[in-house]
C-alpha cells in the first residue's frame, strides 16, 4: 500500500513502521473475530428473511403509531437474533441506562431486593439503583439493593452470592462489561454459569444482564446462556452506528410487556410509540452490526498489542478472549491521557480540529477527559476515548465503524504522545 495517503495526518514514518511491526501480531486475532463476525452475520441475515422484512416496514409513523408493521418486526427480528421471546427496539428508549432502568423499574416492585453478584454496577445505575440517592430512584419506591463484590481475583464469589439472595431477592443485576472500572468483562459463557447458579439458590429469580458494549462480540448473547431480560444502547454495539438514538430491552415475554408497559402506560404497552422515521436506521444498522462490531474489537486489539509492545498495561492484554468493544490503557500520567485522546481526536471525522482538555463534570468525582468525533452525538460505537483523571490514568478505548479508522486513530494516539516527548519509537 501507498503510505503518502499517511502522511497528509501528520504521522510520522516512525509510527507508521511501529504500526507494521505490530500488525503481524494480531494477525490469529483478526481471524477470530472475523470468523465470529461471519457467523452473527449470518444469524441477523436469517433473522430478517425469516421475518419477511420488506420495505413498507421501514415507512414512517407519527402520532401514536398504532399498527405500526414495521416497528414490531423490527422488535421480532431483535428477539430472533438474541433469543429472546420478545423485543422492545424504540427511540423512546433514550440511552443505555434508560433501557436499563426500564427492566428494573417494571419488574422490580415496592418491598422486593436487588441482587448484584457482580460488584458495583456503572456509575449511572448507581442513582437509579438509589446507592447514591436521586429522584426517582429504586430505592424511592422501597425497592432494595445488595452487592456482592468479586473475589480478588476477578472471579464470582459463589459463598457471598448463595447468603445474599434471600426471600426478597427478585432480581440479579450482572453487567457484562466492566465499564470504566478495572475488573475483566465477562464472557457469555461465564455469565451462563453465574446465571445457572442464581437459579439454583432459587429458582424464580429474574436474572438481567446489562449487554452494553457486548452485542455481536461472541457468537452468543446472554439471552442464548439463561439470561431472562437483557438491555442495551442503540448508540453502541447493536445499531450499527446508523442508528441515531434508542435502546432496547429483550427477553422472556411477560418481562419485556412490563417493561412496554412502563416505558408508555400500563394499558397501552408495546401497541403504542411512532417510529419517528427511524426504522430503516434500525434495521439497516443492526444488519451492519456484526460488522461494524468487528472493526471496533479490531481496534481494540490493534491498540492493545501497540501499546503492550510499548511497555503499558492492558485491560484486556493483547490476545486475550474479547467479551466486550472496551480497551482499558494504564498510560500513567495526567499528560499521555491528553496527548493520547487529543490523537484519538485529530482522527475524527467530525470535529477533528477541537482539543480535548479535562474538565469537571457532573456526577464525576475527578476530572474528565473525552475525545469523540462522532457523526451521533455521544456515540461510543464510534471511534472515541475517554477516562478519569486519577491513578492509574487509564483511558478507554472504544469503536471504530471501520478498522482502517480505528487504526489511524491509533497511530494518530501514539503520534502525539511522541510529539508530547512521551514516547520514543
Ligand atoms: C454505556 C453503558 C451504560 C449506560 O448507557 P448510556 O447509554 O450511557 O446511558 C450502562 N452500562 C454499561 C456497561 C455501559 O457501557
Amino acid at each position: 500500500m501507498n503510505k503518502e495517503i499517511y502522511r497528509q495526518f501528520g504521522l510520522d514514518d516512525k509510527v507508521l513502521a511501529f504500526a507494521d511491526t505490530v500488525l503481524p501480531s494480531v494477525q490469529e486475532e483478526f481471524a477470530r473475530i472475523d470468523a465470529i463476525a461471519e457467523y452473527n452475520q449470518a444469524k441477523v441475515l436469517h433473522a430478517m428473511q425469516e421475518c419477511g422484512v420488506n420495505v413498507t416496514h421501514f415507512n414512517p409513523s407519527t402520532g401514536y403509531g398504532n399498527d405500526d408493521m414495521g416497528r414490531e418486526v423490527l422488535e421480532k427480528v431483535y428477539a430472533l437474533c438474541f433469543g429472546a421471546e420478545d423485543a422492545l427496539v424504540r427511540p423512546q428508549i433514550t440511552c443505555g441506562t434508560h433501557a436499563l432502568y426500564l427492566a428494573l423499574s417494571a419488574n422490580l416492585l415496592p418491598g422486593d431486593e436487588l441482587l448484584s453478584p457482580v460488584g458495583a454496577p456503572y456509575d449511572t445505575m448507581e442513582e437509579v439503583i438509589g446507592i447514591r440517592d436521586a429522584v426517582g430512584s429504586l430505592k424511592e419506591y422501597g425497592v432494595s439493593y445488595r452487592q456482592v463484590d468479586l473475589l480478588p481475583d476477578g472471579t464470582f464469589d459463589y459463598e457471598g452470592i448463595r447468603r445474599a439472595i434471600n426471600e426478597k431477592t427478585k432480581m440479579v443485576t450482572i453487567q457484562r462489561s466492566k465499564g470504566y472500572a478495572t475488573r475483566p468483562s465477562f464472557g457469555v459463557a461465564e455469565i451462563g454459569k453465574l446465571i445457572a447458579f442464581c437459579k439454583q439458590c432459587k429458582p424464580d429469580v429474574i436474572c438481567m444482564v446489562d449487554n452494553c458494549y457486548g452485542e455481536f462480540v461472541e457468537e452468543k448473547d446472554p439471552i442464548h446462556v439463561g439470561a431472562d431480560i437483557m438491555a442495551g444502547s442503540l448508540i453502541k454495539n447493536p445499531g450499527g452506528g446508523l442508528a441515531t438514538t434508542g435502546g432496547y430491552v429483550c427477553g422472556r415475554a411477560d418481562l419485556v410487556e412490563r417493561c412496554a408497559c412502563r416505558l408508555t402506560a400500563p394499558g397501552l404497552g408495546k401497541e403504542l410509540g411512532a417510529n419517528m422515521n427511524l426504522l430503516q436506521s434500525f434495521f439497516q444498522g443492526l444488519f451492519l452490526a456484526p460488522t461494524v462490531v468487528a472493526s471496533a474489537v479490531k481496534g481494540a486489539a490493534f491498540a492493545a498489542a501497540c501499546y503492550e509492545k510499548l511497555g503499558y498495561r492492558v485491560v484486556p492484554a493483547s490476545g486475550e478472549v474479547r467479551h466486550d468493544i472496551i480497551q482499558c490503557i494504564e498510560l500513567g500520567s495526567r499528560e499521555a491521557m491528553i496527548a493520547f485522546c487529543r490523537g484519538i481526536q485529530a482522527a475524527a471525522p467530525v470535529d477533528s480540529y477541537a482539543t480535548p482538555t479535562p474538565s469537571a463534570m457532573a456526577g464525576y468525582d475527578s476530572e474528565i477527559i473525552m475525545a469523540a468525533g462522532a457523526f451521533n452525538q455521544g456515540s461510543s460505537i464510534e471511534l472515541s476515548t475517554d477516562g478519569p483523571i486519577r491513578p492509574p490514568y487509564a483511558v478507554y478505548f472504544q469503536g471504530g465503524l471501520t478498522w482502517y479508522h480505528a487504526k489511524i486513530g491509533v497511530m494518530m494516539s501514539l503520534q502525539k504522545m511522541m510529539e508530547a516527548g512521551l514516547l520514543n519509537l
